[in-house]
């Protein structure tokens, strides 16, 4: 079963990936720690991106698609994906349409963790504090949720009309939501 998590910033996406990943046996496949290890590793990609992403911008699509392409053709990892932070805008989600195509698989449902930005201030506030993340700043946080409603919104409506689209109230508490989504995927 393949699944994305959207929402953003400090929805919870990454948590619920990691509960997702014990329950269902399946992968976290997170563009935002893949370009961290990138810039952690002080790669030629780590290099191009260390700006745009201490900002809260957007990495290049090239970039991201790339990083993405060979985890979604890892026979290890076939049919067990979850997306956390991925796609984020609309050149993305047809990559991402293209790329599961051409590897014979399809997403199963999209959950959209939807919540209201100060409870996002507070919990990202929380977690800098917790992981000591970089791009954690309350500036970058909202440039992140700017960029988010400017950039990402159109791919929620790329989903939201579709079948297995699924919106959860991400201001519940961690293991509600992760009990709602495992509901909804019978497991
Ligand atoms: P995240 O850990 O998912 O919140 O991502 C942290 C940062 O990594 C974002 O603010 C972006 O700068 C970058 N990033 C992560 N995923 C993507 C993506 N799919 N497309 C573009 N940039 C991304």
């Amino acid at each position: 079963m393949n699944i994305i998590l959207f929402g953003p910033p400090g929805a919870g996406k990454g948590t619920q990936a990691k509960n997702l990943e014990t329950k269902l046996n399946n992968f976290q496949v997170s563009t935002g720690d893949m370009l961290r290890d990138e810039i952690k590793n002080n790669t030629e990609i780590g290099k191009k991106i260390i700006n745009s992403m201490s900002e809260g911008k957007f990495v290049d699509d090239q970039i991201v698609n790339k990083l993405i392409k060979n985890i979604i053709f890892d026979p290890k990892k076939k049919d067990k994906l979850i997306f956390d932070g991925y796609p984020r805008t609309i050149e993305q989600a047809k990559n991402l349409d293209m790329l599961l195509a051409d590897s014979s698989q399809k997403i199963d449902f999209v959950f959209f963790l939807n919540v209201k930005k100060d409870t996002l201030i507070k919990r990202i506030e929380k977690r800098k504090i917790l992981e000591k993340r970089s791009d954690d700043d309350l500036n970058t946080i909202l440039k992140r949720y700017d960029t988010y409603m400017e950039t990402t919104k159109p791919v929620l409506d790329y989903y939201s009309n579709k079948s297995n689209f699924k919106e959860i109230d991400g201001g519940l508490k961690i293991e509600e939501i992760t009990s709602k989504i495992t509901d909804i995927l019978k497991v």
